[in-house]
């Protein structure tokens, strides 16, 4: 297990319409997780073809492609230890209502096509996720020195 494994978080639109950014991010910077990009992004038809490439097909796809490009994303890539197995924890379960409280699913959210935030299943889909969303330039590499501890 690698430190600097990254994973793809993403707020969706209804995340941002509600207000729930600041929530959102806190729960991983408490967790000790290292914030390395972050940007606004009205995502379009093509990226979110891709992005959500195995659903495309799906009968839910349209409907998820209307929300997912009805308002701005917070689009952000996280890093530390185990982050894509953890960052699927602290999302809790994809449908809302089998999600735990205390998860961001679980304590925002009932509907299954409005759950608030989106994390990446693997590191093989974080690395794919971060490419589409992310241009190279736009991660940072930094040390958090006060938490060489944990790095
Ligand atoms: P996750 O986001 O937890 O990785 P999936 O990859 O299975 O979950 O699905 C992607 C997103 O598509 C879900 O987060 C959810 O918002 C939406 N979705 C999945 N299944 C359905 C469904 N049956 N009806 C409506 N929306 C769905
Ligand atoms: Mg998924």
């Amino acid at each position: 297990m690698s430190n600097n494994e990254r994973t793809f978080i993403a707020v969706k639109p209804d995340g941002v319409q509600r207000g729930l950014i600041s929530n959102i991010l806190s729960r991983f910077e408490n967790r000790g997780y290292k914030l390395v990009g972050i940007k606004m992004v009205i995502p379009t038809e093509n990226l979110l073809r891709q992005h959500y490439a195995e659903h495309v097909d799906k009968p839910f796809f349209p409907k998820m492609l209307n929300h997912m490009m009805s308002g701005p994303v917070l689009a952000t890539v996280w890093e530390g230890k185990d982050v894509v197995k953890q960052g699927r924890a602290i999302l809790g379960a994809t449908n809302p209502l089998n999600s735990a409280p205390g998860t961001i699913r679980g304590d925002y959210a009932v509907d299954l096509g409005r759950n608030v935030a989106h994390g990446s299943d693997s590191v093989a889909s974080a690395e794919r996720e971060i490419n589409l969303w992310f241009k190279k330039e736009e991660l940072v590499d930094y040390q958090l020195s006060q938490l060489s501890w944990i790095y």
